[in-house]
């Protein structure tokens, strides 16, 4: 027995990790319904690693623009990195539409489970689409990435709001005569040197709170309701697989001269973290600790890139998008024109910059979507079954889309990345 625990404690972590995971689906199963006892476990997890995101992104990124202290190399950094985000993002939606023209995953839902999904899931629909109905419009998103007080936008979290603010006193900084911004930046350092510190302790609970993440989310999911959406779950699956393995593969080979295999091995924590949270927005320490540490990303690339990629680069969901709309208009047997098709590929990729990388924002973007394209509002209703499922896996793949991001940047910067294992990996070792 103690045999066993001197093994597992010298177990790297992501494998902890995903012992974890799949541990947690027995459990769930066991438990069904009742799995939703220990879930407090999960959520005080996630509320752990929540609570670092916003000291760790303001001071690494404030740090990292004043230690860059070139403004022109930050304007290149982030037109490299807003067009990696759009193009990504605009290839993964035309991944899911192709793939549900070719697999019409909604021509074989027959009515009685169409009127039944409507049923059970109405009410749920109509408080999405009264959410989305609230989203302030393209301009807004766009003025409000200014904030009218900073200590709001910390406060409430608002991401690309602290990212702005940000990046100017970071600057502004610089700007300063004499040595007098010294302290300010050597104060934001040791804050967010302490913010990593913070990772490393609460990443000891990912285990344990995956496992009960997972067991509340397999013990809530009725199996027959998978299996009535087993087409669509599978094509939006299917998709998600293909944008991460050929896609992001593909561009860390030409765009970062980078193994692929290499690249996925040291992002794994956050693939894990991000599958079980749902949530690019919770996972955000973890993304900026693996690619610090494995991926030897510098800090001034990883603090603009990832925080950014959360809010604003949203591949796995836009995909998702993709076969959604396509699902709902074939179950409502309604046409989709080559030009509606279009449009859904600039609706998603506008829709996935507006959205912060929270659980379930996909579907409240889709209805944005729906709306349009003049499809049935209430189609949403059909898919919410499933969306949790989906959710974690179209998270795990937005998360790998950021990591890719701040790879490629990084080498293009002519960094390091990508130490030999000797240096690296570290975070796989802990
Ligand atoms: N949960 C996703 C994320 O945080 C967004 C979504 O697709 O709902 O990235």
């Amino acid at each position: 027995m103690t045999n066993l625990f001197k093994l597992f404690l010298r177990t790297r972590l992501h494998t902890k990790i995903l012992l974890g995971l799949l541990v947690g689906i027995p459990v769930g199963l066991l438990l069904g319904p009742r799995a939703e006892y220990i879930r407090p476990i999960g959520d005080l997890f996630i509320r752990l690693i929540r609570m670092i995101v916003v000291p760790l992104v303001f001071a690494s990124l404030f740090v990292g623009t004043a230690s860059l202290g070139n403004i022109r190399k930050l304007g290149r950094i982030g037109v490299k990195t807003i067009t990696y985000y759009l193009c990504t993002t605009a290839i993964a939606i035309m991944i899911g539409l192709a793939l549900g023209n070719a697999v019409r995953p909604g021509s074989g839902l027959d009515e009685d489970t169409k009127a039944q999904l409507l049923a059970s899931y109405q009410t749920e629909a109509l408080e999405k689409i009264e959410i989305a109905r609230q989203k302030p419009s393209v301009v807004e998103t766009l003025i409000r990435i200014v904030p009218a007080n900073p200590v709001e936008s910390l406060a409430e979290a608002n991401m690309l709001q602290i990212i702005f603010f940000a990046l100017l006193m970071g600057i502004a900084v610089t700007l300063v005569p004499g040595n007098k911004g010294k302290p300010l930046i050597d104060f934001f350092d040791a804050v967010s040197e302490a913010m990593i510190q913070m990772v490393h302790i609460v990443m000891k609970l990912a285990p344990i709170g995956v496992l009960a993440l997972i067991a509340a989310v397999v013990g809530k999911f009725g199996a027959e309701i998978l299996f009535s959406l087993l087409k669509y779950s599978l094509v939006v699956i299917a998709g998600l697989a293909i944008h991460m393995l050929v896609v992001y593969s593909t561009a860390v080979r030409f765009l970062a001269r980078r193994g692929p295999l290499e690249f996925f091995r040291g992002i794994r924590p956050a693939q894990l973290i991000a599958f079980s949270t749902s949530s690019s927005n919770a996972t955000l320490p973890v993304t900026m600790e693996c690619a610090e540490e494995n991926l030897g990303v510098s800090e001034e690339v990883s603090s603009f890139v990832l925080p950014l990629g959360a809010t604003i680069n949203m591949d796995g969901t836009a995909l998702y998008q993709g076969v959604a709309a396509i699902f709902i208009a074939q179950v409502y047997g309604l046409p989709l024109t080559f030009v509606d098709q279009l449009t859904i590929v600039l609706m998603a990729t506008l829709a996935s910059i507006g959205a912060a990388g929270v659980p379930g924002i996909g579907i409240i973007t889709l209805a944005m979507v729906l709306e349009t394209l003049g499809l049935p509002l209430e189609g949403i209703a059909l898919i919410l079954g499933v969306d949790r499922l989906l959710d974690m896996c179209r998270t795990a793949v937005n998360v790998t889309g950021d990591t890719s991001a701040a790879l490629i940047v990084a080498s293009t910067e002519g960094e390091p990345v990508l130490p030999s294992s000797e240096g690296g990996l570290k975070a796989d070792e802990r």
